[in-house]
């Protein structure tokens, strides 16, 4: 299977072209279609399998494909255990947006909060943030989430590990019902399955 067959964004395919990815990666293959087609979805990848363009792609190739206001506002949110990984996932991001208007904002604690607060007001499409500081943006009012279309849970078994069920169902609550939901995880397992259920629609199965 090529990235062309997958019939992506020609802005991806640039970008993609540019990064030397040559062929999808067995979980790109699998998650991309399904993502594409609308459907929640659970994937059980690790990290190193390429699962965050597995993810991103379909989201940007749907992102980019929808009519907009011309006013931005937060569309898309990733949610990751750790600084550590949403810097890898912004990151990643910004890359594969290289060819795009679409933009892209990393919110973690431990940082400076004003900076990502001004970066939130000159208008932002994407969001990859960690639990914490995403809620400290909400009740500042710096962020809402009232437009959110796309939701994926990065590491979702490592958040969950972590113990941040309290701040992410606190969130949960601010977004709205019609959307789609993808979580990624190294394990899934019944712990990890019962936890999240409730925010998954009819969600596919894929894994490597
Ligand atoms: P990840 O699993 O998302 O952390 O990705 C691991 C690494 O694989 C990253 O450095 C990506 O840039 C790279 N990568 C992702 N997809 C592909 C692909 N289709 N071909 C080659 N490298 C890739």
């Amino acid at each position: 299977m090529t990235f062309n067959e997958l019939q992506l964004h020609p802005e991806l395919l640039s970008a993609i072209t540019e990064l030397g990815f040559e062929s999808p990666t067995p979980i790109q293959q699998k998650s991309i279609p399904q993502i594409l087609s609308g459907n929640d979805l659970i994937a059980s990848a690790q990290t190193g399998t390429g699962k965050t363009a597995a993810f991103m792609l379909p989201i940007l190739h749907r992102m980019l494909s929808a009519c907009v206001k011309s006013e931005k506002s937060v569309r898309t949110l990733v949610l990751t255990p750790t600084r550590e990984l949403a810097q890898q996932v912004a990151e990643h991001t910004e890359k594969l947006l290289s060819h795009s208007h679409l933009n892209v904002v990393c919110l973690y604690g431990g940082a400076n909060i004003g900076p990502q607060e001004k970066r939130l007001k000159a208008g932002v499409d994407i969001v990859v943030a960690t639990p914490g500081r995403l809620l400290d943006h909400l009740i500042k009012g710096t962020l809402t989430l009232k437009n959110i279309q796309h939701l994926v849970f990065d590491e979702a078994d490592r958040m969950l590990d972590m113990g941040f069920m309290g701040e992410i169902k606190r969130i949960m609550r601010t977004m709205p019902h019609e959307r789609q939901t993808l979580l990624f995880s190294a394990t899934v397992d019944d712990t990890v399955l019962s936890q999240v259920k409730p925010w998954l629609n009819n969600p596919k199965r894929v894994g490597v």
